[in-house]
């Protein structure tokens, strides 16, 4: 049987498969390769019975995040405070560009709009414009979350949702689905199980998608991206770089540079063009690796 694994504890894979949960252990051989099942994974499983199984093989991932370590993730939805936290397009562009890399979708969700005063809401809304412009979607949520867009977004994917502490991720699962304590329970009930803690990753279901909970991407190291590649996380900066004079143009002190022609223009949010070049210059100053 195909299904997918919504969640990995003790030694134990939680696999989905219509609707039904079932505890399976790893046997195939993709274990002679080193491979690890991640939650996210498809795989094919054998049933011993109603509730047992074992896992014969991973299907190719899509993509796989390292932290939290999902696989086959659709979309990714980053949620952010209008305040208290306030937005910060340093913090959202350094979040969409490691999403960006990992070659998984961004969704930016601006939480906590009914908080924010009129010059406030005034700024994000400006800030949006520009994000929306470049393709990103925004979702605006209040305590009257508009869940029905968001929850359609989900259908049929697997999500993982990121976001610091206080930007109030977890209200926002909770209005996102009502129904999800009584979900997450009846495969609870399954798995023999209380409630999800946040010490493992597991995919609980929203609409008719999954959705991860992460603790958050609190520290962003420019680990894996190579300063040539920045410019691939910056959709905008990517459209225009084949309008540069020269092949290797980082976008930096190249003449005849498309990018700063766009930024000089008004094409390009002067605010990301700084954010480019500040994490640009952070991938060059870090560490060489051994
Ligand atoms: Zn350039």
């Amino acid at each position: 049987m195909e299904g997918q694994i919504i969640k990995a504890l003790s030694g134990f894979y939680y696999c989905y498969h219509e609707g039904k949960v079932y505890q399976c252990r790893a046997r195939g051989n993709f274990r002679k390769r080193k491979l690890t099942p991640l939650v996210g994974d498809d795989v094919i499983f054998q049933a011993e019975n109603a509730t047992d199984g074992y896992i014969m093989e991973i299907l190719p991932r899509e993509n796989a995040l390292v932290r939290p370590p999902v696989a086959n993730i659709d979309i990714a939805i980053l949620v952010f405070s209008a305040v208290e936290p306030a937005f910060s397009t340093n913090l959202a562009d350094r979040f969409l560009v490691a999403i960006e890399h990992e070659d998984i979708r961004p969704v930016i969700c601006i939480s906590k709009m009914d908080l924010a005063d009129e010059a406030e809401t005034e700024n994000i809304l400006q800030l949006v414009e520009v994000y929306r412009m470049i393709g990103y979607e925004v979702f605006l949520t209040s305590k009257e979350v508009d869940k029905e867009s968001l929850i359609e977004r989900i259908e049929g994917k697997t999500a993982v949702i990121a976001g610091q502490s206080g930007v109030g991720k977890s209200t926002l699962l909770n209005q996102l689905n009502p129904d999800l304590s009584l979900e997450t329970g009846a495969i609870s009930d399954a798995l023999g199980r209380g409630r999800h803690t946040t010490r493992h990753v597991e995919l609980l279901p929203i609409g008719g998608g999954f959705i991860a909970d992460t603790p958050g991407f609190s520290s962003i190291e420019w680990t894996t991206i190579e300063a040539s590649e920045l410019q691939f996380s910056f959709p905008e900066i990517e459209d225009r770089r084949s309008g540069c004079k020269f092949r290797g143009c980082l976008h930096e002190n190249e003449p005849s540079c498309a990018v700063k022609v766009a930024v000089s223009e008004g094409e390009i949010a002067p605010f990301r063009y700084e954010h480019y070049l500040q994490i640009l210059t952070e991938i060059k100053n870090r560490k060489p690796r051994y």
